[in-house]
């Protein structure tokens, strides 16, 4: 049976990725499905509950600068706030939240009920319905079939998943969710290639029963970041701390000891886990000589009784689980409330993927997610709303919405997926962006807003907000520019004293921010001088961009650089092995990867500026 209505786009799977596919889709006025398992399960975090951290909390600044979901969910959900590398250079510091999963799904939810021309509908997604290589529908498991002129896929560590707990095992999709094993057959009979990863979770326990005044509390940042553009610290709810133990070499022992009854290291496990999210015993075997690791021990929200151990993720048999837990510093009549497990699942190869997250093979066909290999709710929520957005384009035969890697992490994300694919779960970092000084969390409004506006992303209250801010930054760069302090100005005698070298010449406010022991709050505290602009966003946004102007301005002369040769294109069928002067690992690489492009062939690992040099070479005699 048909359901009467038509639909532009349907989103299969109410994740991270889904919901924000889902909202993107409808904010730009399509008609929206999304079909989900269980509605109640609806933006739920099935890991560490947190959001953020170091090159993940620019993701969700650019997901937020795109009008999406997940940084205002976190300012409602949030109960420790922190900003990392807070004494490093702007274009490290991140924003990471410790979120109460509750507050956090209702958030999402909310967002979710409220958005217009979205539709909820809740079975499970068992087919896909296509047309001569044209996704035109799906079918659910009981049979009811809707029809829409996009599909975008987020079905997380669903697919053929497997949960493991020492060497028992049993299918299920997370912990109390059932697997998809319907699709995953139907998507195994495509031509897409697919593959196994899989990643782990610790062992959840009850606060009642650990001793948390043996262990280091460490509170959140005061006054407290905030992740949203439209976010604001009235948002939050109550802050608590987190505490911080360690593992000791009484817990490796226990580990090691467990080791000959772990999937992992008995080899029911043949997929690749994440390598920067190690399970315990995969971090006492990699790193031997060490003879203790640090744990987070955070809340899993201000009215749950569960905690959540931050580093000791891990698939071996409860009875390790157990003995292991119990010799950690304060754990030591530690209740486990529910073990911890290990998944497999099916992902497919993000290579088969075009820059838009439509599969090559199967037009209207997206995916996103962990789907394509990634790990982390910000990567797959990053996607999500990318490919939401070009489902929707697509359903109104309208351009494509394609960020480059100058212009957002969410650019270097699906750059690199689809570019080189990849053999473990991927996760962002900054040192992935090599334009990192310009894709600063602090200024993702600036970078994104204005395109997100231009597709229907961006709704008006958000829209007059971001162009106040800029009115504001843009009026105070000018002030800074053209006021000048004399060495006989009334301000003087206090300027000096925040100076190193006290002032013998004119100088302008701009020229003195850029002494490096001077700070913009600093000068604006100096009466006769500030007090300066008001909002902290925009005074932020002021002090970084005359501080790095330099380099800032460098960094966009190397963009330019390597723009020009960016869109030269490579013909498909290219025959590298014909280029003197190549390695044979280089002929492999660009022959497995078939790059469209030099800018393309230059971002593959191992493919150096050199090997680059001499294919253009090669090009201009022969092109
Ligand atoms: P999910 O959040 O998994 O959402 C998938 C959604 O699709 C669910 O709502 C599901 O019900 C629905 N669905 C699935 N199949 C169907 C179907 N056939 N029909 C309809 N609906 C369907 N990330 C980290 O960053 N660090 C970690 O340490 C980490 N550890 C993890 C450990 C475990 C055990 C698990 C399960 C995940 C872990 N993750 C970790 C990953 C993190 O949870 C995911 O990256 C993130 O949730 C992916 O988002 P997603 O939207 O792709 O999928």
């Amino acid at each position: 049976m048909f359901y009467q209505k038509e639909f532009d786009v349907i989103v299969i799977g109410g994740g991270h990725a889904g919901t924000e596919a889902a909202m993107a889709s409808a904010r730009m006025g399509m008609q929206t499905l999304l079909l989900t398992h269980n509605i109640e399960t609806i933006g739920q975090m099935s890991c560490n509950p947190a959001i953020g951290g170091i090159g993940k909390g620019h993701l969700v600044k650019e997901i937020d600068a795109l009008g999406g979901a997940m940084a205002l969910a976190i300012d409602h959900g949030g109960i420790q706030f922190r900003t990392l590398n807070s004494s490093k250079g702007p274009a490290v510091r991140a924003t990471r939240a410790q979120a109460d999963r509750t507050l956090y799904r209702n958030a999402i939810r909310n967002m979710v009920e409220q958005q217009e021309n979205l539709t909820l509908f809740q079975q499970s997604c068992d087919d896909l319905i296509i047309e001569q290589d044209q996704v035109t529908g799906v079918v659910t498991q009981m049979g009811l079939k809707f029809k829409a002129k996009a599909v975008v896929l987020t079905v997380g560590t669903f697919l053929g998943g497997t949960i493991h707990i020492g060497l028992e095992n049993y299918r299920g999709g997370r912990a109390g969710d059932p697997p998809s094993i319907a699709l995953a057959d139907r998507l195994r009979a495509l031509p897409f290639r697919v593959d196994r990863l899989k990643t782990g979770t610790p062992a959840r326990l009850d606060a009642r029963s650990l001793d948390f005044s043996v262990m280091q509390e460490q509170a959140g940042d005061y006054p407290t970041p905030v992740f949203s553009f439209m976010g604001s610290q009235a948002m939050h709810p109550r802050q608590i701390p987190c505490y911080i133990t360690h593992t000791n070499e009484n817990t490796h022992e226990i580990i090691r000891s467990g080791l000959d009854r772990s999937p992992m290291y008995t080899g029911v496990i043949e997929g690749v886990g994440p390598r920067y999210c190690p399970s315990i015993e995969d971090k006492i075997t990699r790193f031997a000589d060490k003879t203790s690791h640090q744990i987070f021990v955070e809340p899993e929200g201000l009215n749950s009784m569960e905690v959540y151990p931050n580093g000791i993720s891990t698939s071996l048999p409860f009875d390790v689980q157990m003995a292991l837990v119990r010799s950690i510093k304060g754990f030591e009549n530690a209740h486990i409330v529910r073990p911890g497990y290990a998944i497999e699942y099916d992902f497919f190869d993000p290579r088969d993927l075009k820059q838009t997250l439509e599969t090559k093979f199967i037009n209207g066909l997206f995916f996103a997610g962990q789907i394509n290999g990634t790990t982390g709710y910000e990567e797959a929520g990053a996607q999500g709303l990318v490919a939401g957005v070009n489902a929707a384009l697509q359903a109104q035969h309208k351009d494509p919405f394609v960020l480059r890697r100058d212009q957002a992490y969410m650019g270097v994300l699906i750059d690199d997926l689809a570019t080189m694919g990849t053999k473990e779960p991927y996760r962002m970092f900054t040192s992935r962006a090599e334009y990192r000084l310009l894709l600063r969390e602090d200024n993702a409004d600036i970078r994104l807003t204005a395109l997100g506006r231009e597709i229907g992303l961006v709704d008006d209250a958000r829209w007059a907000a971001f162009n106040e801010k800029l009115d504001v930054v843009e009026h105070e760069l000018q002030r800074l520019r053209s006021q000048w302090v004399h060495p006989s100005h009334g301000a003087v005698d206090q300027l000096n004293l925040k100076l190193k070298n006290p002032i013998s010449r004119e100088h302008s406010l701009e020229e003195l921010i850029r002494r490096p022991e001077m700070t913009y709050d600093e000068l604006m505290s100096i009466e006769g001088i500030g007090p300066g602009v008001q909002n902290p966003k925009a005074a932020e946004q002021v002090e970084i961009q005359i501080k790095y102007a330099g380099y800032i301005a460098r960094q966009m002369d190397e963009i330019a650089k390597a723009q020009r040769h960016e869109n030269t294109l490579l013909p498909p069928d290219f025959d590298y092995a014909q280029i003197s002067g190549l390695s044979n690992e280089v002929v492999a690489k660009l022959t497995d990867a078939r790059p469209e492009t030099i800018g393309k062939a230059s971002r593959i690992s191992g493919i150096t500026p050199a090997a680059i040099s001499l294919l253009l070479v090669y090009l201009k005699k022969h092109g």
